[in-house]
């Protein structure tokens, strides 16, 4: 547990949220400034900065906790569909330093499907040779 974490300081009940689930290792809040309507982050009780330093057992918990809360917050705000966002490091834009799980609620046309549909069709490296991919691929694959 950090003393300054925003999050920690949910889990301990020291500062308030809209709590949505919690569990012995999960919890699940509203997102203060959500990007969408019903935007809720699931979080571990305990403090990991990141994804490199949670362990896979509660990332499998985690994970189990999204699907349901997927599913319950499409249909409680009439979602056509759920992105899930999951920040690691400033470079990738996290701001808060311990580890969540962004869901986020998506209608057809909303105002952040410019920034996501920019995001994943943008295509940064265009066209890469097989061969890049293939190296890139068995790089990856010996740091494992
Ligand atoms: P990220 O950029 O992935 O680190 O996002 C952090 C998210 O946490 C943002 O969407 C904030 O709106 C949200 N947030 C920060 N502080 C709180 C808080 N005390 N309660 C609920 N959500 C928060
Ligand atoms: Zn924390």
């Amino acid at each position: 547990m950090s003393a300054v974490c925003p999050f920690c300081s949910i889990a301990s009940g020291k500062a308030q949220a809209s709590i949505v689930y919690e569990d012995a290792t999960v919890l699940v809040f509203m997102d203060l400034n959500p990007a969408n309507f019903g935007h809720t982050l699931v979080v571990p009780r305990e403090h990991w900065e990141n994804i490199y330093e949670v362990p896979e057992n509660v990332l499998a918990d985690l994970f189990s906790v999204v699907k349901r809360v997927s599913s319950a917050a499409k249909k409680t705000v009439g979602a056509e569909g759920i992105s899930i966002l999951q920040l690691n490091g400033r470079a990738a834009g996290q701001t808060v330093t311990h580890f969540h799980i962004h869901i986020i609620p998506r209608f057809s046309g909303d105002a952040i499907s410019k920034a996501l549909g920019a995001m994943m069709e943008h295509h940064g490296l265009k066209n890469p040779e097989k061969s890049d991919l293939d190296e890139i691929a068995k790089k990856i694959r010996e740091n494992l």
